[in-house]
């Protein structure tokens, strides 16, 4: 395996976490090494890093967002990622005192990629896990060939603001179900505490 290859080859695990093998993750993959290395970071242990990805739901592509919380460490259950719903390839990266740096994948580099096989099994609505495992490989290692700026528009985005929410530990019972609530999302109901669905607001 190249140098190349190996810098950018998700490690079997990720694909197993991932529940299938598909060209979208390995590609957020390596946006994620990709902007650890802009930044100067490395994978994030706690809660650091940031990242804003611009994707929606009900397209396919969203895989890239596994592969960026693999690469990265910066992943959902840490909230350290978070989707705007804009259905862009492309995620923001944020970590204090550096300039945060945007990537995504261009639009030359999707149109060609549509042209594979994978993609007509896709289309036919053949999930990845039900695509032959050499089809699913050809479009991977394509991309995996290709150099970075062939596949990525990098920004820097020094207008790019994220202020971290501050951790809190404290908590309250709910009047109503008896279960936990932290402050942050406790409600007050006749002077009493409540969880939100107990409460009857709607946030
Ligand atoms: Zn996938
Ligand atoms: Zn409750």
């Amino acid at each position: 395996m190249t140098e190349h290859k190996r810098r950018y080859s998700p490690p079997p695990w990720a694909f197993q976490f991932h529940g299938h093998v598909c060209p979208f993750m390995p590609l957020g993959y390596r946006m994620g090494v990709l902007a650890l290395e802009k930044l100067g970071v490395s994978h994030e242990k706690d809660h650091t890093l940031h990242v804003v990805c611009e994707l929606g739901e009900g397209h396919p592509q969203t895989c890239l967002m596994d592969g960026i919380q693999i690469a990265t460490g910066a992943t959902f259950g840490k909230t350290l990622m978070e989707k705007t719903y804009w259905g862009k390839l492309a995620a923001t990266f944020w970590y204090p005192h550096k300039t945060p740096v945007r990537y995504s994948l261009k639009p030359e580099f999707l149109k060609e990629m549509g042209q594979f096989e994978f993609f007509t099994y896709r289309k036919k609505g053949i999930e990845p896990s039900g695509i032959p495992e050499a089809v699913t490989q050809e479009v991977i290692e394509w991309g995996v060939s290709l150099p970075d700026d062939k596949i990525y528009t990098a920004a820097e985005r020094p207008d790019f603001h994220y202020q971290p929410p501050k951790g809190s530990f404290a908590s309250a019972i709910c009047t109503g179900c008896g279960e936990l609530v932290f402050e942050r999302y406790v409600r007050m109901k006749d002077g009493k505490p409540y969880c939100i669905p107990c409460s009857g607001y709607k946030g």
